[in-house]
């Protein structure tokens, strides 16, 4: 199974990912972006926020 992760070192917070994967992607309490346990992913969701993403922080892990 493969999850997305976020570098949040590189995040610029612009949301794209929430929007197109709301699913997937949400805000944590902390503040910052955060991927939701799911026992799958979307994938084509997952590939569109991947390819939106103005930082190219979104990648796949292997899980
Ligand atoms: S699309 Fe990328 S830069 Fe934008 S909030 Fe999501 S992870 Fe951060």
């Amino acid at each position: 199974m493969k999850r997305p992760v976020i570098d949040l070192g590189e995040c610029v917070d612009c949301e794209a990912c929430l929007e197109l994967c709301p699913t997937v992607f949400r805000w944590n309490n902390a503040g910052y972006i955060e991927v939701v346990e799911l026992p799958e992913y979307p994938e084509e969701e997952v590939e569109e926020a991947i390819k939106n993403c103005p930082a190219d922080c979104i990648t796949w892990e292997e899980a």
